[in-house]
């Protein structure tokens, strides 16, 4: 695993001069997961907690939203508008940032996941986002989300405010320096225990977790494959977005020559029929990591993610020899609302 000659301060230089603010617990655990990995016969598995970044419950967004916020700061801005689905923990992330920074908070949701009853209308996720005291605005699933912040956004302006938009998922060149910034300290985690590793596993959506990640490693650490499991079941598009964002954090960093987009990988086959959806595969990785480590997953992404890495191992993409990082990007309190999809 050898970096690229200076390329590694160079990141860290460039990362170093972003604005940004401290919203997560730093940095997040790094554990082996002994049993399950005894259980799949395959490499040994670690789990990076960014289930565990502290801020609302945790997850990956928080991450982004220390690059985010601190250009919303700079900008002057009073309220954050931000959008998802009802479930959504991008949502419930920045609503708790939004709270612990003073700012207001508007909401654009969409109903894009066709899952309902009470524990979905009402628990989880979309609990704590009123427990925040952001504001709710609920829209249709073919709801236009740029449009309809657009257009809240004028009108929070005709009243004197001045919103900051974060887009789905936080993912945009700034919010997915974040995931850069999770490189450098997954790389010197793994530096500092000895370990080399084949591969970073993760669930993969809006895109900016694993453009953050890949052109981190490409820069850091190029033997190191990063994977995203699909769980949008739009695995083209997806693919694309990642691209997209990795190839402008690449320049916005000022690194050298271009991102190189075969570096992009990207597992199609266990999202399901659609996002949200629950699959039989997630159900027992979810249920499999419980019962054999006592750690939680939750049945939109990380338990899809768990379910690609346990196929990957099944199919013999890693050799028993290897180690393999699992990023656990969060998402447990979607358990709740998701509880009939998990009964036995
Ligand atoms: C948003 C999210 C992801 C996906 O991250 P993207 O950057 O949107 O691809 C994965 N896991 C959880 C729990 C998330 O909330």
């Amino acid at each position: 695993m050898r970096p690229v000659a200076g390329l590694d301060e160079d990141v860290q230089d460039r990362l170093g001069a972003q604005p940004r603010l401290r919203l997560a617990h730093l940095p997040t655990p790094l554990e082996p997961l002994e049993r399950l990995s005894a259980e799949l016969g395959g490499p040994r598995i670690l789990v990076k907690r960014d289930d565990c970044t502290g801020l609302g419950l945790g997850g990956n967004k928080t991450r982004k939203l220390e690059f985010l916020l601190a250009e919303a700061e700079a900008q002057g801005a009073d309220t954050v508008i931000t959008t998802g689905g009802i479930q959504s923990n991008h949502v419930r992330q920045t609503a708790a940032a939004a709270a612990k920074l003073g700012m207001a908070c508007e909401l654009v949701l969409t109903r894009v996941v066709p899952w309902g009853g009470p524990d979905y209308e009402l628990s989880g996720n979309i609990q704590l986002d009123r427990l925040f005291g952001a504001k709710l605005h609920l829209h249709d699933g073919d709801t236009d989300r740029i449009a309809a912040m657009e257009s809240l956004a004028e009108s929070l302006r005709r009243s004197g405010r001045s919103p900051y938009l974060i887009p789905t998922g936080g993912s945009n060149a700034v919010g997915a320096l974040g995931y850069v910034a999770a490189a450098v300290e997954l790389a010197g985690q793994l530096g500092k225990a000895g370990e080399k590793v084949a591969a970073v596993v993760h669930a993969c959506s809006s895109g900016g977790t694993q453009a953050g990640l890949t052109a981190g490693f490409a820069a850091l650490n190029p033997d190191v494959r990063v994977v995203g499991i699909d769980v949008d079941a739009n695995p083209p598009a997806v693919a694309a977005e990642v691209r997209r964002l990795a190839g402008e954090v690449w320049s916005q960093l000022g690194l050298p020559g271009s991102f190189q987009d075969e570096k992009v990988l990207l597992q199609p086959g266990y999202a399901g029929a659609a996002y949200g959806l629950p699959t039989e595969e997630m159900r027992d990785a979810v249920l499999r990591t419980a019962r054999l480590e006592g750690l939680l997953l939750d049945p939109v992404y990380s338990g899809k993610a768990m379910a690609g890495l346990i196929g990957m191992i099944e199919a013999g993409d890693f050799g028993s020899d290897d180690t393999v990082v699992f990023l656990h990007t969060g998402g447990t309190p979607a358990l709740f609302p998701y509880r009939e999809a998990l009964e036995a």
